[in-house]
Formats: C-alpha cells, structure tokens, sequence
C-alpha cells in the first residue's frame, strides 16, 4: 500500500490537524452515523493497543438539552436502542461535572458516559507510523488523478488495483466535476481555567442547539472552546489566519454557561478548515468513470471520530464489490438536519 501526502502525517493545515477532537456517538434519530462511531470507538481502541498510545480520553461527552424533545432526546432514544450508555442529568446533578457551571437555561442534560476527546494529530502521527510499521509506504508530494492512475509533481505516476483520494478541503479542486464541498474557516480558543479544569475525567461538551462546543484543559493546551457555526469561506491552500475573531462571542458564551472563564487569559488559538457538504453526510464513492478509484470527504466538521470505521467500510465495500448507502455519494445532496450541530449561521 502507497500512502501520498503533500504534508507530513498531522500538519495542522490538514482538516485533521490541531490537539483533540470531541469523540461521541450521538448523531440524534439518525441510528447509521450513532452505530458507526460506535464502531470507530472499537477501532481507535485497537489502534491504542496495537500501538501502545492513549489517543481516546474517556472523559465522558456532556449535550446541553436546550429543549425536552430536541437532539439529545432523539439521541437518548437511539442510545436505548443501541445500547449505549448515557445518563439523564438534572442541572443541579450536571453542575458538579465542571468546576463552574450555569445551566438555568437548560431543560437537562444528557452524559455520554463513553464519550470523549481524541488526541488528534497524535492519532493521525500514530495511525501513520502503525501503518509503515505494517509495510505501507509513505510518500511526500502533491498528487493528481490523470485517469486511474496517480500523477505526482515531480512526474511518477502510480497505478493500483484501487485508488482512494481523501483529499479533506482539496477534493473540490481535483475533482471539480463530482465534488461540492463549502470550505471555511473555523476557530479554537484556548483559556487558562487554572489546574481545577485540568482534573481528568471532565467531559468534553457540545451545545447542538446553540452551536458551541469544547473540553476541559487537556494535555495542558487550555480550556477549548468554539463556535461551530459556520465561518468565512477560506481557500484549501490559503494560509490559516492567526488572529482571532470569535473572541467576543466565545467569551459571551463562556459568561452563559461556565461564568469562571467568561474572562479567563486566552492562551491560544487555532485555525482549522471546514468541508462541508450540503447535506453534513460524508463522501465515499466510486469515481462514475473509473470504478476503480474512490473519492471519500466531506467531513464537515464531525469525521475525525468516524474514521477507521469509514475505512472498514470502504474497504469491504470495495473487497465485496458493493457500494456504500446512497447519502454517501457524489454530486450535490439535498440538505437535511444537520449532523454537526443546529446551526449554520456564518460568524464572519
Ligand atoms: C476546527 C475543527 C474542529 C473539528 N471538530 C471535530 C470533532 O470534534 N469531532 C470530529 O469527529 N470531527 C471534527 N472535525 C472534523 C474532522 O477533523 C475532519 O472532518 C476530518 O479530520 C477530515 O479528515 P480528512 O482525512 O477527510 O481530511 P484531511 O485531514 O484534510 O486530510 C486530507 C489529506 O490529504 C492531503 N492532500 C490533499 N490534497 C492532496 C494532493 N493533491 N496531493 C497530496 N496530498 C493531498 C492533505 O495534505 C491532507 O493531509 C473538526 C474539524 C475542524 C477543522
């Protein structure tokens, strides 16, 4: 197997790039996206213990119920169905979870009690070296489809049985014809909550309704927090900007909802790019001309945690000559409730 990147494995100006991702299974009624991060929870598992790293925290995934029969409820039903461990908290029960909470606002709130963060780029640096240490190779370039093959800069070309471009914010521009994916740029903002917030086993949170997510401070990074609302469109090679301009908003939020950090000291902040498909479903297809290469994306802002059970998808997919269900294909998708959170308000 030949990996081909232009970057090395973790570069921060991939969509996967920066410390943590939020892992959880909720995914509302929709049982498939619920089931497969379960599924992924299994294999990053078996990634951790083939390789002797910790990438999942499992510090538990708190959701903010700003309704009785919003997100969280659909998800609490699918968890039931599925088996999944959650817990209904009241607002008293939710306030002993973080070291300053407020949620008068809130109608309860649901605790994945398997949810968690990912260590990010070190999973994608793990996920590489397990992968060479496996007999893949890996090499450096930019490449382009010419067919079926692989064409990289410098000229070799690569051919294969099967061909996958994973091309995160980069797939529109190399297949133009197949690929409609909005790129943006969004936000991280970390703060020094002090060493109450760095306790492990603080659950990483998220705010469907209100499109605002974050942990606690791990690996001493700073307490994160974000808008998921969608940002300015930002172009796939563009430099990732360095300052920021969600400050204000994060802070406003923070006052709402954990009013100790509303004016903590911000000790960073990070960029990273959205790809967004129409629908929030994800891209994993094969090229209508060439069956025997695929073209697999769209994460739009929530496929990190889904990752290796994507790939055990594709790859019996491909092993068993199937397609996967038809949100997964190309061309534009009609839009449906989003799979990331409520909203897709631009914060630019
Ligand atoms: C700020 C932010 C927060 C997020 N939060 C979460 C979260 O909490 N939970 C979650 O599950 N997901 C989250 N996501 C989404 C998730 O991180 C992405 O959907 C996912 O990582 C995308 O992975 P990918 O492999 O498809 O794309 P990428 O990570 O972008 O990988 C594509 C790779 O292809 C390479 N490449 C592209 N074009 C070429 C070319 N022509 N030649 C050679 N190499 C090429 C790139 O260099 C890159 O390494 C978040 C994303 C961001 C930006």
């Amino acid at each position: 197997m030949t990996l081909v990147d232009q970057y090395e494995p973790g570069d921060a100006r991939a969509s996967s790039g920066g410390e943590t991702r939020l892992f959880r299974c909720a995914h509302g009624s929709d049982a498939e996206y619920t089931a497969m991060a379960r599924r992924a929870q299994t294999l990053w598992h078996q990634l951790e213990d083939e390789s002797g790293e910790e990438l999942l925290l499992k510090c538990g995934m708190v959701w903010f119920a700003q309704g009785e029969d919003g997100w969280e409820a659909a998800s609490e039903r699918t968890f039931a169905a599925q088996g999944i461990p959650c817990a209904r908290l009241d607002v008293a029960e939710a306030s002993t979870l973080y070291p300053s909470f407020r949620g008068d606002d809130l109608a309860f709130v649901l605790l994945e009690l398997e949810g968690g963060v990912l260590r990010a780029e070190r999973s994608i640096r793990t996920l590489a070296a397990q992968a060479v240490s496996q007999g893949a190779r890996i090499l450096r370039g930019r490449a382009r489809p010419e067919g079926a093959a692989v064409v990289l800069e410098d000229s070799t070309r690569l051919e294969a049985d099967v061909v996958i471009w994973a091309c995160g914010p980069w797939l529109p521009e190399l297949f133009p014809d197949l690929v409609s994916l909005r790129v943006t740029q969004q936000e991280l903002l970390f703060f020094d909550g002090g060493p109450d917030w760095r306790r492990p086993g603080i659950p990483a949170w998220c705010d469907y309704d209100l499109s605002w997510y974050g942990t606690a401070d791990v690996d001493a990074f700073g307490v994160k927090a974000a808008t998921d609302a969608e940002g300015p469109p930002l172009d796939a090679d563009a430099d990732l900007p360095t300052t920021t301009r969600t400050e204000a908003d994060v802070r406003a939020y923070m006052h709402v909802r954990f009013p100790a950090l509303a004016d903590a000291r911000l000790v960073g902040t990070r960029s990273c790019r959205y790809e967004i498909t129409a629908d929030t479903h994800f891209i994993a297809a094969p090229h209508p001309a060439q069956p025997s290469v695929w073209v697999v994306g769209g994460g739009s802002g929530h496929g990190f945690k889904h990752g290796p059970a994507m790939a055990e998808r594709i790859a019996i997919a491909i092993a068993s000559g199937t397609t996967l269900p038809a949100e997964f294909s190309l061309g534009e998708q009609p839009g449906s409730q989003s799979l990331r959170t409520a909203s897709s308000s631009r914060t630019d």
